[in-house]
């Protein structure tokens, strides 16, 4: 029997009318959905006989046609924009914090995070301050996988399981460190569906984005394409090994500058 393989989402804050995101940079506006369009992808998803998992039910108790939906940084409107439709349509989902955040402007506080935890959804880790872990000393990197999951786990009362990687960077010392931590799963943005037999410390996910059509959508979900994506990005993180994290980020925020132009 062939293993079955699920698709992850990966979304982030979520756009409400007459509210301000926590940046406004273009690099991070293009990981931003309206909520109406989030809402409409989600039903596109249900209608389509999707299930929403979180990563924990994706783990442990995949169904045949159902997609993983995870939300990165700890945004407020995880709680007041995302849940609430989430809730509507029986879907499950992972919220991974980023813990230094919480308790700022935009971000969650600590009672709410206790309150997307009692609504059944599952709260997980995106480090301390959102660096790219692969460019940390090792005390730092304790500091941002360990001292991260403590924070959270003092917030919740329990403990947590699942880790995301900031801007998707990891390397072997990274999963060393969040193996060691007790964290079960570790996820990135590589795109490709997982499957049951795949190393938990290598979850791809698919960065879902603005300027994405309802048919890309369906297509993502259903896993169709995701070798188109993953060439691209293949290409992409070749440059970036290039120039090196700091190099590839001037030149991408400046040609997204040009872009939207
Ligand atoms: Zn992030």
């Amino acid at each position: 029997m062939a293993a079955s393989r699920i698709v992850y989402l990966m979304y982030h804050e979520l756009e409400l009318e007459g509210r301000k995101l926590v940046q406004s940079e273009p690099g991070y506006v293009r990981y931003i959905l309206p909520l109406g369009v989030f809402r409409r992808q989600m039903e596109v998803m249900r209608d389509a006989g999707f299930r929403g998992l979180s990563v924990g039910e994706a783990i442990h108790d995949p169904h045949e046609r159902s997609v993983c939906i995870t939300f990165d940084d700890g945004c407020e409107t995880d709680l007041i924009a995302a849940a609430p439709v989430l809730q509507d349509l029986g879907f499950r989902a992972t919220f991974f914090l980023t813990a230094g955040f919480l308790d700022t402007p935009g971000y969650l506080r600590s009672a709410q995070v206790r309150d997307l935890d009692a609504r059944g959804f599952e709260v997980g880790c995106h480090s301390m301050t959102h660096p790219y872990l692969t460019d940390l000393s090792d005390a730092e990197l304790r500091r941002e996988v360990v001292d991260a999951k403590h924070r959270i786990e003092q917030i919740v009362g329990h403990t947590i399981e699942h880790f995301s990687c900031p801007g998707g960077r990891y390397d072997s010392r990274t999963l060393e460190v969040a193996r060691r931590a007790g964290f079960h799963t570790v996820a990135n943005s590589e795109f490709h569906a997982n499957s049951s037999t795949a190393s938990p410390y290598r979850l791809g996910r698919v960065a879902i984005l603005r300027d994405m059509t309802e048919e890309e959508f369906v297509d993502i979900c259903g896993g169709q394409g995701l070798w188109k994506r993953r060439l691209q990005d293949q290409v992409r993180r070749g440059v970036r090994q290039f120039l090196g994290n700091r190099a590839y980020e001037r030149i991408r925020s400046s040609l997204l500058r040009e872009r939207q132009t």
